[in-house]
């Protein structure tokens, strides 16, 4: 491609609303434009970028033996009563109505289709097991759409579904998927850490996500040390090597009356108390109250934790689940800032956390304003339950040393689903002896735009992206420095012998400054740009340098040696990612 010839699009400066480098440098280097809230248009770069990434996305989809399909966006709202995710899934789908007056989704997923689809192609125990996929559109109405595509309202998904005889089958297929992720990730130049998932209320039996390490990361990963236990803050366990057996010889207070009533002024959070009581946040149960689905649930927790709200929402099997506003605290008889884990009036019920298995006497609210009191003691029949977020310094559950925190982006997410959408759309193949039985599913998806995002994030520095050969959008830019025809007819020459080569270039060959086109080169990141300018015209030195660690070489002879010299520096590069992908295999 000449420069000359297509639309760059890139941006001498930043854009306004793009706080993260990823969202900057996409839009300054020509990638995509914003449409809208969580909407982008990509341009030819960007969208040449795409669709490396899907390649080998597809390649290793392929040869893990999964099948591509390409299946309706627009999908009727009969799939989603199916499955009861037409009530489950909440604002954030896209919902429309037809001409006709019927329900549409713009599928967040793909599921259901997949499914009932796959109910009229499998017939018998021969036709499994069989992996299908698409890369395809989605879309997600997010509360906050953020940080460019990585978290977009209209994104591009492959979404794989596997369909097993039995269990173990699932769980092959499950572990060719995991390899083929890191494969593919390896393949993109991205490091990626797999951690245990939380697997909501859908039953499935395990779930991991593979996460890029990164500031911007809006997932907490728990890690150990030696990396053995990897886990999604959402679902890590809380561990309490200080627990106590509960004392049942001790009564639980069941009349706030009878404790010592402290006058705590104006002390509404748990610094507050501590300071005025000259207590630790240890001392104190904390009662933090949520609706979940229209009910008041009351949680008590150690003063020093807090609520993992994916936890307590899987403990309540609750769809909605909310921090409680003053004024529902106030109706149920108590006050935000003082609340006592019992007393309140109406159906509220209350969950002891698992963290007060390390105390026994509490400082508790006293549901009054400006008021605590001491000496609560929690019933000894009571249910704990772990209702707490794991964080950094906390035991490795199940193993030795603590838990180190990472910020990370989520990337891509597999997942064993277990029976229910096989159960809800009727699939069923007959086995040997011609009895129907149930196929058990597996989902795997990977965002394409985001791990393009992901990307850049890992690969770029203050002067623009830094792209890994693997999904440049061209290998190759050569800078032309031409200043009369004879000039440009060499350039020309060189580009063409390198097309010939099949080496992905762009010529820029604009009449502009060479400090533009260098600067353009250096935003785009194409890998290897060449120059050609006085140097060459003089003494025929073609001046090479790569983007990736500035590093500068000299190409000399006839062009054929130059386009020789030219995909042999390819090779090396692509040498080189292929080393780190090994390497990051191994770990
Ligand atoms: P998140 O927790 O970030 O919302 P998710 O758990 O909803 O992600 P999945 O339903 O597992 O995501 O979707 C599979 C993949 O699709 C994710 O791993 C991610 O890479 C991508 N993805 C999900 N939501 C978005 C979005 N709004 N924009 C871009 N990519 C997305
Ligand atoms: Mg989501």
């Amino acid at each position: 491609m000449r420069a000359s010839q297509t639309i760059l699009g890139t941006l001498r400066d930043d854009p306004g609303d793009a706080i993260v480098a990823s969202h900057r440098l996409m839009l300054r280097a020509g990638l995509a434009r914003k449409l809208g809230a969580g909407l982008y248009h990509f341009l030819p770069l960007g969208l040449r970028v795409m669709r490396k990434i899907e390649a080998v996305i597809r390649e290793e989809m392929d040869a893990a033996g999964a099948l591509e399909f390409e299946l309706p966006i627009l999908t009727p709202a009969e799939l989603w009563q199916k499955s009861g995710r037409w009530d489950l899934m909440g604002k954030e789908m896209f919902r429309l109505k037809d001409r006709h007056d019927s329900d549409n989704v713009l599928g967040p997923t793909h599921e259901e289709s997949f499914t009932s689809l796959m109910s009229e192609l499998l017939q018998s125990y021969r036709d499994l097991p069989k992996n299908v996929y698409q890369i395809h559109t989605k879309f997600r109405d997010e509360i906050r759409p953020r940080f460019g595509v990585i978290r977009s309202r209209e994104f591009v998904m492959k979404d794989a579904y596997s369909f097993d005889l039995d269990e173990a089958g699932l769980d092959r297929t499950y572990q060719t998927m995991r390899r083929t992720y890191r494969r593919i990730f390896a393949r993109l130049g991205l490091s990626v850490v797999p951690v245990e998932a939380d697997m909501g209320t859908m039953g499935g039996s395990a779930s991991e996500e593979f996460m890029t390490p990164s500031e911007i990361g809006e997932e907490t990963l728990l890690l150990s040390s030696d990396r053995k236990y990897r886990s999604n803050q959402e679902k890590t366990p809380c561990v309490y090597p200080d627990a106590k057996a509960i004392d049942a010889t001790r009564a639980a207070t069941s009349d706030l009356s009878t404790l010592e009533r402290l006058h705590t002024p104006g002390a509404k959070t748990i610094d507050d108390v501590c300071k005025v009581l000259n207590i630790s946040p240890r001392d104190i149960l904390k009662t933090v109250v949520y609706l979940a689905d229209g009910k008041l649930v009351a949680v008590a927790i150690r003063g020093d934790r807090d609520v993992n709200e994916v936890k307590l929402r899987n403990q309540l099997g609750a769809l909605e689940l909310a921090p409680a506003d003053p004024a529902a605290i106030v109706a149920a008889g108590s006050i935000p800032g003082y609340i006592a884990p019992i007393g309140l009036k109406g159906e509220a019920i209350t969950l002891w956390d698992l963290s007060l298995t390390t105390g026994t006497e509490w400082v508790i609210g006293a549901n009054e304003k400006n008021y605590h009191l001491r000496g609560f003691v929690a019933p000894a029949d009571r249910q704990s339950v772990d209702v707490a977020l794991a964080r950094s310094g906390d035991p490795v559950p199940g193993g030795a040393g603590v838990l180190t925190e990472m910020k990370g982006i989520e990337v891509g997410h597999i997942f064993k689903l277990g029976y229910k959408y096989s159960e809800a759309f009727k699939l069923s193949v007959l086995d040997a002896n011609g009895r129907p039985v149930t196929p058990i599913m597996g989902c795997y998806g990977i965002g394409v735009n985001r791990t393009l995002a992901t990307i850049i994030e890992q690969w770029h520095d203050e002067k623009g992206v830094r792209w890994p050969i693997s999904v440049a959008p061209y290998e190759v830019c050569l800078v032309s420095i031409a200043k009369d025809d004879t000039e440009i007819a060499a350039a020309r020459a060189l580009y063409e012998a390198l097309l010939r080569a099949d080496v992905e270039v762009l010529w820029d060959d604009r009449d502009l400054r060479p400090g533009v086109k260098f600067t353009d080169a250096e935003l785009i990141g194409y890998p290897i740009r060449l120059t050609m300018g006085k140097g060459y015209f003089q003494k025929g030195e073609l001046e090479v340098q790569l983007r990736a660690n500035g590093e500068t070489l000299s190409f000399q002879g006839p062009v054929e040696s130059l386009v020789e010299q030219t995909v042999a520096l390819r090779a090396r590069l692509a040498k080189e990612l292929e080393r780190q992908l090994e390497a990051e295999l191994e770990t």
